[in-house]
């Protein structure tokens, strides 16, 4: 497994990280997602993802029960704040009073003393955003967290924040969390310059565009019951529909030829593919299962041949 720093951190994240969106859920799937995450702790994964809204706060119980018992010193945790978690105005958002709040019911549904990595899973327009800095600041403190990061941010709201922290002295974000991946290119404009120069490292989320580029939908049969794109992903199913669309499957055919031909699986060239570039400090992939981890956490020391990331290019940009 490939190591790299998130950011400008010394802190050593396992390229392919595992997140805990939809999978991570309670009741009889639970039992599925620990053997996962165990599965991917002994492959070499040290980065886990989860957020407080995932499943209502289940995928951050989960999470904590799969990693009960492993050496604490030895893997990362990072989780989110944002996103509602109830009805109330006080219930989202970015101020210091939720971000209080919810930390401490995060230690508590993962059953850990410290949080590696915090992260805002989006931007709050609504509160200021030093009230923010200062509150993450003030948590790395107290111990309750080690680092804090942003999630879907845009360049100028880290540039505003990296440099309001390093004018006051105060702790400032290490990554930056952001949809990448062959099929999801966006970043590549503004926020990703912004990331290198400012030495944010981004986690990459859904770098298998949720499942499609492993090459398991074709564009002429309907999706398998039990995959992602036959149960729907909820508030981002127009994304879903999006990488299914019959165009977008036949040219990830073509591009799982290529892969085939330079001797890997798509997932593999796919995750590649995002960390060829140096600034993704890690690809956060999901997983329903310790084989989907085993076949994804194979990339992890990979070196492919940099042609089949130009033929990726060719064949997905265009789509
Ligand atoms: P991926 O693009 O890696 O998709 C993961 C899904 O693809 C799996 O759940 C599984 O779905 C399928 N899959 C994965 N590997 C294989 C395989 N080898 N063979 C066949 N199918 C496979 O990432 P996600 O969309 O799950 O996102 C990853 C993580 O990113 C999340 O868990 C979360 O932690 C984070 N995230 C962050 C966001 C943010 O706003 N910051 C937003 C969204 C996600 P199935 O088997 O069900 O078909």
């Amino acid at each position: 497994m490939e190591f790299r720093t998130l950011g400008g951190s010394g802190a050593k994240a396992s390229v392919i990280a595992l997140g805990t969106w939809l999978s991570h859920d309670g009741g009889e799937s639970a039992h599925e997602a620990i053997k996962t995450t165990r599965r991917a702790y002994e492959l070499g994964v040290n980065l886990f993802d989860t957020a407080n809204e995932y499943q209502h706060g289940r995928a951050e119980e989960v999470l904590g029960e799969a990693l009960r018992g492993v050496r604490r010193e030895s893997f990362m945790v990072a989780t989110k704040v944002c996103y509602p978690m109830g009805d109330t105005p006080l219930d989202s958002g970015l101020s210091r009073k939720h971000i209080m709040g919810q930390v401490d019911l995060s230690l508590r549904r993962l059953g850990l003393d410290y949080i590696d990595l915090y992260q805002c899973h989006d931007f709050d327009r609504e509160t200021p955003v030093d009230e923010t800095a200062r509150a993450m600041n003030d948590l790395v403190a107290s111990g309750k967290i080690i680092y804090w990061g942003v999630s879907n941010w845009d360049s100028e709201q880290l540039r505003r924040v990296v440099t309001l922290c390093r004018e006051r002295n105060w702790v400032a974000p290490v990554t930056n969390q952001l949809q990448y991946s062959a099929l999801w290119r966006l970043i590549e404009k503004r926020i990703l310059p912004t990331c290198r120069e400012l030495d944010v490292g981004v986690l990459s989320w859904s770098p298998l565009a949720m499942g499609v580029l492993t090459g398991k939908y074709t564009s002429g049969a309907p999706p398998e019951s039990g995959t992602r794109a036959h149960k729907g992903v909820g508030k981002l199913d127009w994304l879903l529909a999006k990488f299914t669309d019959p165009q977008v499957l036949r040219a990830v055919e073509t591009a799982r030829s290529a892969a085939a031909e330079a001797g890997l699986s798509l997932a593999e060239a796919a995750v590649r593919w995002c960390l060829r570039e140096a600034a993704v400090a890690s690809v956060v992939t999901g997983a329903s299962s310790p084989a989907q981890v085993e076949q994804n956490v194979a990339a992890g020391d990979l070196t492919p041949p940099v042609d089949l990331f130009d033929e990726i290019d060719r064949i997905l940009r265009p789509v």
